[in-house]
């Protein structure tokens, strides 16, 4: 028996939904990656801080500056999460989207760019124009830093840009950044590191791993109050045009010009999210306390998970490399002869399971994949541990599967507006 350490507890852990069969479970929420569920700490934090919730920047009353000092704060805390170097920005964002959004925007004129076409469409859309090389990930880690060595290479003079994610949120496995990021000096290319699936499960540090931008998500990291942030280089960001214009951003305006800020509300215009901020900074320092048990949590889940879906029949994992690597619990598959989104729906109304069915806004990635595993179209299902994971839930899925590849469903289900329903 795994002895499966206690980690910090989520929201949800008593939640129970109805079955089409009859009766209510216990929600079985194997689905992290998409949005992960509210850390206790952070909904009591939170509760906590709404009475003393006002405008940051704006005000001279007490809870102004009570909101002021906590969001100032938490770039801190952000800047200690991701271990960056000191004088890197701490930009406050709506999530790793937007994040992205703001770098391509605040990236010199004519930077190349370099990104593999695996990435989630966050990190694989911003970048646009002729300076743009899509690569496409091949099957093992060493060859995926020679197609970035080969590609920086080709790319003209200029500031170069090499965008990766930490771990990918198809199939889990992680990404050789740090020999990405060896291989980009070499260049004398920047690295921009999507977090957004890498940052719940393992510690990151920008200065081991040589990296210059990172980007993250709230609500993956257990925080979802509609926060992220951009952590990472000044002197792009303070040279580049304010990613929004209004409030917040300037310094100074007149009627004939206007004088931007140099610092991190450069790109922060208008009311800011202070609750969201200050949410994800709790959140970021409940992991950071915590990575040992959390490793040891999701390491265990993820064996089981494994062995339960090895042994269930016509099931294919989707994996971008050929030999097994270190990966978080983010398993994706397609069983043969049933739909991908049939079984999700099946799993959600007869089990109470909640798993992810489709292409994980990673359409590229997801298609090949999903050939080569043997599938059709673009669709599979995607199982993805975290903190509200146990094992009872993985144990309750393989068990779920295999009674639904040896007999099908109990119930009756028919496409409603595109999707299997009861
Ligand atoms: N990158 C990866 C690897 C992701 O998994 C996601 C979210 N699915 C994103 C970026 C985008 O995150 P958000 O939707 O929070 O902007």
């Amino acid at each position: 028996e795994t002895v499966v350490p206690a980690v910090p507890p989520v929201a949800g852990a008593s939640l129970r939904v109805p079955l089409v069969t009859g009766g209510d479970i216990g929600y079985a929420n194997l689905d992290h990656a998409a949005s992960a569920p509210c850390l206790d700490a952070v909904r009591s934090a939170v509760d906590e801080f709404l009475p003393w919730y006002a405008s940051v920047h704006r005000g001279a009353g007490f809870a102004s500056q009570v909101s002021t000092r906590l969001y100032e704060r938490t770039r801190g805390v952000l800047r200690r999460f991701v271990d960056a170097r000191s004088g890197d920005s701490v930009i406050f964002t709506r999530n790793t989207t937007d994040a992205f959004n703001l770098l391509a925007k605040a990236l010199p004129r004519k930077t190349s760019v370099v990104v593999f076409d695996s990435e989630h469409h966050a990190a694989l859309l911003p970048w646009r124009g002729p300076n743009v090389r899509r690569v496409q990930l091949p099957r093992t880690r060493l060859a995926a830093v020679s197609v970035v060595d080969e590609a920086l290479a080709e790319c003209p003079q200029g500031p170069r840009l090499v965008v990766v994610a930490g771990a990918s949120n198809v199939t889990g496995e992680l990404l050789p950044v740090a020999e990405i990021a060896a291989v980009a000096r070499k260049h004398g290319a920047r690295v921009a590191l999507d977090a957004a699936q890498l940052a719940p499960h393992r510690r990151i540090s920008l200065r081991e791993l040589d990296v210059d931008y990172v980007a993250l998500s709230g609500h993956k990291l257990y925080a979802p109050f509609g926060a992220g942030a951009l952590v990472g280089r000044s002197d792009w960001l303070r040279a580049a045009e304010p990613y929004l214009a209004g409030g917040g951003a300037t310094k100074l305006v007149t009627e004939e010009a206007v004088v931007w800020n140099s610092g991190e509300e450069r790109h922060e215009a208008g009311s800011p999210n202070t609750v969201g901020v200050y949410a994800l900074g709790v959140a970021c320092e409940q992991l950071a306390a915590q990575w040992e048990a959390i490793g040891a949590h999701e390491a265990a889940l993820l064996e089981r998970l494994r062995k339960g879906l090895a042994g269930l029949p016509g099931c294919a994992e989707l994996r971008f490399f050929d030999a097994p690597v270190d990966r978080v619990g983010t398993v994706s598959f397609v069983v043969d002869g049933f739909e991908p989104g049939w079984l999700a729906a099946v799993l959600s109304a007869e089990y109470g399971i909640g798993v992810r069915d489709g292409a994980f806004c990673a359409h590229v990635a997801a298609r090949r994949l999903i050939r080569e595993a043997g599938g059709e179209g673009q669709q599979a299902v995607r199982v993805s541990l975290g903190l509200g994971s146990t094992e009872e839930h993985v144990d309750r899925l393989v068990l779920a599967l295999r009674q639904i590849v040896a007999r099908g469903a109990r119930w009756e289900y028919a496409k409603v507006d595109g999707r299997w329903a009861p």
